[in-house]
């Protein structure tokens, strides 16, 4: 885990509640990793960071989601830029001086890859690139873009020129000051209330430097869509994982209210406690895999159907896992589980974790499986 993180959990568990009834951006917490360092932590060594390895990323967002899930979406979405960056940017270009000075000014970074008109199919692009007074403009439809009014700079996908093909790709990083946000909706979702993901149209004009020079096709398959499912996996286990240990405590009040009594609400537990080992075990291996496939030089693995498919396959199981351990929960703990204001509530873990199927629409991601379990040669 990177420091800051167990001081960064605590603040938001205390702020969980409120910040889930809001509907509101879980500040205090964001404001502890933002002077922890950890927002920066993944900028290598020698962009004079501390170039922590990855998965103490993933592991962070696991011990954030124990505690409140939408502070460790917010984490996680970040970290996606940042990795994304550290792995694509190039010796000397834009991206390296940017990712020296974020060890020192840390600064939140937002996605803007889901576009009105293509869903969250983050191969394709409707808007696209333009030259202005400047330099490259665009403009694109955003229905959810997570803590945007929050954040410092937006890393936005768009097609290379008006005239490219749709999945011709590349991502851009925009500051805040040389972008507007015109809001297109409201924020008031069944879970990640915390997130403050409503829609906006988001225009930019940014010098050529700022546009990333590996096609976005081989930065999503290389890093952003396999670190995005295993990061958002991660935390999704945390958060099944405080339902589960809710689950836990108030068996073990009940036991303690009627020592060597039967308590039939432990075996319930039990089957509990065997979907969350599922969900681990996936989380855990995944991870492995990746961080496997990352050391090789040139990462040509994580190019082939076979790791598409099996990062895919980790979203499709712990976005089903995940809210099948906090219903199995609420089934243990019954009527103070589904209360919001015992030490037993987990109607926020719950709702929090039915957005994961939405996250990339699972339909879509079996779609895409579909299509390649034709043509794959190895699974
Ligand atoms: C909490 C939260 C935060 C988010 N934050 C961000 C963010 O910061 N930045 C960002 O870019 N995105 C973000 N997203 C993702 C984004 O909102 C959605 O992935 C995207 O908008 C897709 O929305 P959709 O479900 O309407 O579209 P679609 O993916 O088009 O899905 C609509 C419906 O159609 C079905 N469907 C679509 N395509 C197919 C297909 N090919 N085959 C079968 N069925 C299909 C789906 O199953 C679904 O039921 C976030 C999502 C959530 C839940």
């Amino acid at each position: 885990m990177l420091p800051g993180i167990a001081e960064a959990a605590k603040v938001a568990a205390d702020h969980a509640a409120e910040v889930d009834k809001d509907a509101r951006f879980p500040v205090e917490a964001v404001q502890v990793l933002r002077e922890s360092g950890a927002l920066a932590a993944l900028v290598p060594v020698s962009l004079g960071g501390a170039g922590a390895p990855f998965e103490s990323v993933a592991r962070s967002c696991f011990e954030l989601g124990r505690h409140c899930g939408a502070t460790a979406m917010v984490f996680a979405m970040h970290q996606i830029q940042v990795a994304t960056l550290v792995r694509h940017h190039e010796e000397g270009d834009w991206f390296a001086g940017y990712l020296s000075r974020l060890v020192d000014s840390p600064r939140l970074i937002a996605s803007v890859t889901s576009e009105v008109g293509t869903g969250g199919d983050m191969g394709r692009s409707i808007a696209a690139l333009s030259q202005a007074e400047g330099g490259l403009c665009f403009e694109k439809k955003a229905p959810t873009v997570s803590y945007a009014a929050h954040a410092d700079d937006y890393l936005t996908t768009v097609r290379r020129a008006a005239d490219a093909e749709a999945g011709d790709q590349v991502a851009v990083l925009s500051s805040r000051d040389q972008t507007t946000l015109e809001p297109s909706g409201t924020w008031d979702p069944l879970g990640m209330r915390g997130t403050c993901s409503p829609g906006f149209t988001v225009r930019a004009t940014v010098s050529p430097d700022q546009v990333l020079a590996a096609p976005f096709a081989t930065i999503a398959s290389e890093s952003m869509v396999p670190i995005s499912h295993i990061v958002w996996s991660h935390l999704w286990l945390g958060i099944a994982t405080d339902a589960f240990d809710r689950a836990r405590a108030f068996v073990k009040a009940l036991a303690a209210q009627k020592p060597g009594e039967p308590v039939p609400a432990a075996a319930r537990l039990s089957h509990v406690l065997s979907d969350l080992s599922l969900l681990r075990g996936e989380v855990g291996s995944a991870l492995r895999d990746f961080v496997e496939m990352s050391e090789e030089p040139g990462r040509p693995r994580l190019s082939t159907m076979a790791a598409a498919l099996r990062f895919n396959s980790l979203k499709l199981a712990a976005s089903e896992q995940a809210p099948k351990v906090c219903q199995g929960a609420l089934g243990v703990a019954g009527i103070v589980g589904f209360k919001n204001d015992t030490p037993f509530s987990v109607g926020r873990h719950l709702r929090d974790t039915m957005s994961a199927c939405l996250m990339v629409a699972n339909e879509r991601i079996h779609e895409t499986n579909a299509g390649l379990l034709l043509v794959a040669k190895e699974v």
